[in-house]
């Protein structure tokens, strides 16, 4: 049994007698990432396991390629056990190649995403105190020179001793610049010298998203996290002749852990297309034979609405998992009825709760709620009242808290943040707000801070949302609080509409919501129809953006003073 062990400055290991009973209890397997892969390589060798732009990897030569690369890696830079490197790479064949690099020597992939940029990056470097940089050059295009955006800045960092990128054919890296195809052919797997990686120690380092502020580190261990692998696999059904595609990029938990892990884990393949747009993604899954992925909302509603849908075959999918913020039950509804698919609609964080419906639930539960946590046995998860302390009766809304086998113990390096999220028994309090109903099924009704509170009066914007999204006229709407002198905050929507949709003013919005029982207190005071409401990295709605933005107008207008 191996326990954890390591010891890095800011890092929260689990406490042992905790990381010793998930042993015991069979929840933790004590392999490392690569040792999954492993495991399955030598059972099915010739299986596909990845399918690239240009290039396919067996299960054998996916193992064969990452040993190459680790070994290269050992032979020509400093990086060792629990160092970190910076990843910032598209969804790519070599993205998965170097993730398993770093899991044979115990270094931890740190997962900057493809949107971040200049102020996260450096941000995450100092962070992490990170010394390499993997990234992508010309091979795939992204609209953005990745390499020149590092160059620029990468030589303020001492500890940063070592760039990566996957050069496109005949591309001139600049002269400290490494050739991604270099590490792999420089070495052969039998160069590598083993190391004794503890699985009860961060395996990966995922980012918090970033609706607010800089992203916080999350580390998770190789034990927490291919526990979690197995559990999707379970939940979702996955078979081992399945083809898991991510629609987001892979450096965030939805397609990391919900997509890759589990494809990995049932021995199935993983096909990835490095952009990230519908009809992108629909050529895919017909190129493929795509069965399940797990695409936010957004990109599922870009895809009902896409004008040339029909001239793409879908009919390869089994299943589609979304969330990471609420789905709109018509969405859930029309997908399921036009593709026959079982549909898995999560609550999901990088910290660790996944909780979600299960293909083979009714339609009225996939659409209306998200389900149970994957690990019902080991999950431990109690929704509570304001005091943190006592749990909510079944129905009544609180703050979920959770702990065990598969949640993280803490962010990297952020004692305040964890002081005030966490208490002495190890519960995280995740500040999102959702209730169960008798028969077991979660639902979310949004984050504390996304409580607007007019008056005293408390408002869910997500409940509200929810609401709005069902005028014939709205393709997509985001509820905030605007500041008030008086009030302290009042409800403000902002929507998009659908095509060809009549305008829609606030009075309509006010008469509409008055049909539907929404009391006066809660209904939108102000409306503002856009083009398109801002997005974050991985596609939600940057609800921060449109609190600044609505700030800034009130302030123009006259209608709040300086100071806000
Ligand atoms: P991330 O940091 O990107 O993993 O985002 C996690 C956050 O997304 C959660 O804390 C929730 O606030 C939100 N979220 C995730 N899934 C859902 C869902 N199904 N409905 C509403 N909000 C969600």
């Amino acid at each position: 049994m191996q326990l954890p062990s390591a010891e890095i400055e800011g890092y929260v290991p689990f406490p042992d007698d905790r990381a010793e009973s998930y042993i015991e209890d069979g929840y933790w397997k004590e392999q490392p990432f690569h040792a999954v892969l492993d495991e399955r390589a030598e059972r099915h060798p010739d299986r596909t396991a990845l399918v690239g732009p240009d290039r396919e990897l067996s299960y054998a030569e996916l193992a064969a390629n990452s040993e190459r690369i680790a070994a290269s890696l050992q032979r020509e830079t400093s990086l060792e056990r629990l160092d970190r490197v910076v990843f910032q790479l598209p969804n790519t064949v070599e993205f998965i190649e170097a993730f398993f690099a770093c899991s044979r020597l115990g270094v931890v992939p740190v997962m900057l995403l493809p949107r971040h940029r200049e102020s996260e990056a450096r941000h995450v470097i100092e962070l992490t105190d990170a010394k390499a940089f993997f990234t992508t050059g010309s091979r795939y295009d992204l609209g953005f020179d990745f390499v020149e955006f590092v160059d620029d800045f990468a030589d303020e960092y001492q500890d940063l001793e070592r760039l990566v990128a996957v050069a496109g054919a005949g591309q001139q890296l600049p002269e400290h610049w490494t050739a991604f195809d270099a590490l792999r052919s420089a070495s052969d797997p039998e160069d590598l010298s083993p190391v004794d990686v503890n699985p009860s120690d961060p395996g990966v380092m995922l980012l918090s998203g970033g609706t607010t502020g800089l992203p916080k580190g999350i580390p998770r261990t190789h034990n927490d996290y291919v526990f979690q692998w197995g559990q999707m696999a379970d939940a979702v059904g996955v078979e081992d002749d399945w083809i898991g595609f991510p629609s987001v990029p892979i450096g965030h938990n939805a397609s990391l852990c919900c997509v890759v892990g589990s494809a990995f884990w049932a021995g199935a393949t993983v096909a990835v297309e490095p952009v990230l747009k519908p009809d992108r993604l629909m050529q895919l899954i017909e190129d493929v034979g795509g069965t399940y992925s797990l695409p936010v909302p957004t990109q599922l509603v870009d895809i009902l609405e896409h004008p040339d849908r029909e001239s793409y075959d879908l009919s390869s999918l089994e299943t589609l998992i979304s969330g990471g913020q609420k789905v709109p039950p018509r969405v859930v509804y029309e997908l399921v009825d036009e593709y026959d698919i079982g549909f898995c609609n999560i609550f999901g964080m990088a910290e660790g709760p996944l909780i979600c419906t299960r293909p083979d639930d009714d339609v009225d539960t996939q659409a209306n709620t998200v389900g149970r946590p994957i690990a019902p046995d080991a999950d431990e998860v109690r929704i509570v009242g304001t005091d943190r302390q006592t749990a909510v009766d079944r129905g009544e809304q609180g703050e979920l808290s959770v702990r065990g086998p598969g949640y993280f113990t803490g962010y990297f390096r952020t004692p305040e943040e964890n002081a005030e999220n966490f208490d002495d028994d190890g519960w995280f309090y995740t500040e999102d707000v959702l209730s169960v109903d008798d028969d077991g099924n979660y639902r979310v009704h949004g984050r504390i801070k996304e409580t607007i509170i007019r008056g005293g009066e408390n408002i869910y914007a997500p409940d509200l949302e929810d609401v709005i999204i069902e005028h014939e006229a709205i393709e997509n709407v985001a509820v905030i609080g605007m500041p008030d002198e008086r009030l302290g905050e009042r409800p403000a929507a902002f929507v998009e509409l659908r095509e060809n949709a009549d305008e829609v003013t606030l009075e309509d919005l006010q008469s509409y919501l008055s049909d539907r029982g929404i009391a006066v207190f809660k209904r939108p005071e102000r409306l503002d129809v856009v083009d398109e409401l801002p997005r974050t990295e991985v596609g939600k709605i940057a609800k921060v953006n449109l609190e600044e933005r609505i700030t800034e107008e009130l302030k123009r207008e006259g209608k709040l003073p300086d100071g806000y």
